[in-house]
């Protein structure tokens, strides 16, 4: 087993990177080395301070706004990127991830599926990463895992695919602001509508990239994308831990899309997301329906809470980014996820 704990820096310390170094200090073989974040209440703090916990490490994290050194002087194997959620935005910062010769791992929805929205920086980064021999992959709960890669995986027990319906009726509860502001929570109606008019109401972010990645996995061509998104609208106050929505206001996003071959729809989607919906009795739950042979119908009730599910994913993947051949790398590319229970470094390749 490989003496040296695998070093891991956090960029992004919101409700996800925080959540990451919290799982990273209940398990074996890991060492947070630097924690990056531009909030002012956060710089200088020791982490520990911040999550509230018993320092287990030898040493202290102090959150830094300085990334450059962090990577030269802390030399961390991977770094976890929790910042953004489009690719235009997170690809500096994965840039400079990998001139620095570490390996990234981006929450960026975008990043899970970068070739279907930025073809050319998903060249770019490709060659970028191969040239410094590390690797990048994008991953989180969906786009990365509920919405597209389990339905790649039980694939694989059917003979024959013909469509599919796919559904996730989740909570945005755990959630940071970022997301918060991202699917409109908070605004009035009519704010919500303007922004959707001008283009600037991202809701969920990930339907086409994981429209893609089945479609490419699978080997089928697309005609058409096409998403559509509407406001889902409170009748009474809600609040979580980053969001509010009073009475009349935007609690989140109804989405839903359509990926049609030869004018018929192959992978259909509907995606609601809202604050608090057991406060209003709405059931949450992740659905994989696949016509074909045989019939698949899979259901998990109530659904992998998001922010749990984006935490654990991007950890778990930690070994098999380490160990990928050097390049951009997406989730059907890389070894089955599978949660590390023992020591870290034994899922390491040797050196
Ligand atoms: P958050 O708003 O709670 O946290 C973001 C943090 O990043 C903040 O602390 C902010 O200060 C920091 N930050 C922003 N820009 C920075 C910069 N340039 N340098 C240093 N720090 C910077 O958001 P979150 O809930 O933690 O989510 C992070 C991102 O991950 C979001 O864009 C979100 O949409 C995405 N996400 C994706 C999935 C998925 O399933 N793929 C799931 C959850 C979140």
């Amino acid at each position: 087993m490989r003496k040296d704990k695998v070093k891991v820096a956090i960029w992004g310390f919101g409700a996800m990177g925080s959540g990451m170094a919290k799982m990273i200090l209940n398990k074996q073989g890991f060492e947070i080395v630097g924690v990056c974040d531009l909030y002012e209440g956060y710089i200088g703090k020791s982490i520990f301070s911040i999550l509230k916990l018993d320092n287990p490490q030898d040493n202290d994290v102090i959150i830094s706004n300085n990334i450059e050194s962090i990577l030269t002087e802390k030399k961390p194997d991977i770094v976890l990127l929790a910042t953004d959620s489009f690719t235009k935005s997170a690809y500096p910062k994965i840039k400079t991830i990998i001139n620095h010769k570490v390996n990234c791992i981006s929450t960026a929805e975008e990043m899970a599926y970068p070739k279907a929205n930025e073809p050319e920086l998903t060249k770019e980064m490709d060659k970028l990463a191969k040239k410094n021999g590390v690797s990048i992959l994008g991953t989180g709960v969906n786009p990365g895992m509920m919405m597209d890669l389990l339905a790649v995986c039980i694939s694989g027990v059917m003979e024959d695919v013909k469509d599919m319906k796919i559904s996730r009726i989740n909570s945005l509860s755990p959630f940071g602001k970022t997301v918060m502001e991202e699917q409109g929570v908070g605004l009035t109606v009519a704010e919500f509508n303007k922004r959707l008019k001008s283009g600037n109401m991202a809701g969920h972010v990930g339907f086409k990239e994981s429209s893609f990645m089945i479609a490419d996995a699978l080997g089928l061509e697309v005609d058409d994308f096409n998403q559509q998104m509407k406001p889902i609208i409170t009748d009474i106050d809600r609040k979580s831990p980053h969001g509010f929505a009073a009475k009349g206001d935007v609690c989140g996003v109804e989405m839903s899309a359509k990926t049609k071959l030869n004018n018929k729809t192959i992978i259909d989607m509907y995606h609601p997301q809202q604050i608090e919906p057991e406060m209003v009795g709405t059931s949450t739950g992740d659905y994989i329906k696949i016509n074909g042979t045989p019939e698949i119908n899979l259901s998990n009730v109530p659904e992998v809470e998001g922010g749990i599910g984006t935490i654990a994913i991007c950890v778990n993947m930690i070994p098999h980014v380490i160990n990928a051949k050097p390049g951009l790398k997406t989730m059907i590319d890389l070894p089955v996820p599978r949660a590390i229970m023992g020591d870290v470094r034994n899922m390491l390749d040797e050196e």
